[in-house]
């Protein structure tokens, strides 16, 4: 069983294009992926109904089936310890899962994890000592969250992702206005894409600094 994990995981993860260090919860919020243990009892379920002589189509005990698993996963999702900054962004699994748009690539993937070149992550996976913004000075965490949404030294791709969107971005707002329509998860794509490289930028000006 742990071995069909473990590789269920690594699916998961080759999905989002993560990190292995992002947890199990996350990892599959964030590539949409059903939790393997959903996935047993769905067909459990559908297998009971049908054996109980339900007149319902197969496709629909499967609606039903999968409508539990979605339930359930929620009520696992709000009572978790981990992926805590994934759940601040993506509390509600149902509109993330059944959207009819968007992939999430390798820079979103960070952004949605906070595991990426953040010197939060980096320090407490030690491959930095410090985890103070380098630009906003100490005191102020560099996390996902600072980058994101508070950084000045990213103020000009944020307000060219707000003005394309027409709307503030923020721990609350970002994944509903990827979710609305195409074009606004583009414009946070870029937006990921634009920020995470030139953090991986930064952090290998900083190491060829100190070598
Ligand atoms: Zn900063």
């Amino acid at each position: 069983m742990r071995g069909v994990e473990a590789t269920y995981r690594l699916c998961a993860l080759r999905i989002a294009c993560s990190f292995r260090t992002v947890s199990d919860e996350a990892a599959l919020v964030i590539a949409g992926q059903v939790p393997l243990r959903e996935l047993i009892r769905e067909r459990k379920d559908i297998h009971t109904a049908a054996q109980g002589g339900s007149n319902a189509t197969r496709a629909e005990l499967k609606a039903v089936a999968r409508r539990s698993s979605f339930g359930r996963w929620q009520t696992q999702w709000d009572g978790s310890t981990k992926g805590r900054w994934t759940y601040s962004l993506i509390p509600k699994l149902k509109d993330w899962l059944e959207r009819k748009h968007g992939q999430v690539d390798f820079y979103l993937t960070q952004a949605l994890s906070g595991h990426g070149c953040f010197r939060s992550y980096l320090k407490r996976f030690g491959h930095e000592t410090e985890d103070w913004c380098p630009a906003c000075g100490s005191g102020i965490v560099e996390d996902a969250q600072h980058v994101l949404f508070e950084c000045h030294r990213f103020d000009d791709e944020r307000l060219r992702l707000e003005a394309e969107v027409g709307a503030r971005i923020s721990t609350e707002t970002l994944v509903p206005i990827m979710l609305s329509e195409p074009r606004a998860w583009e414009a946070a794509a870029e937006f990921a894409s634009s920020v995470m490289r030139t953090l991986r930028v930064l952090e290998r000006r900083r190491k060829q600094e100190t070598e």
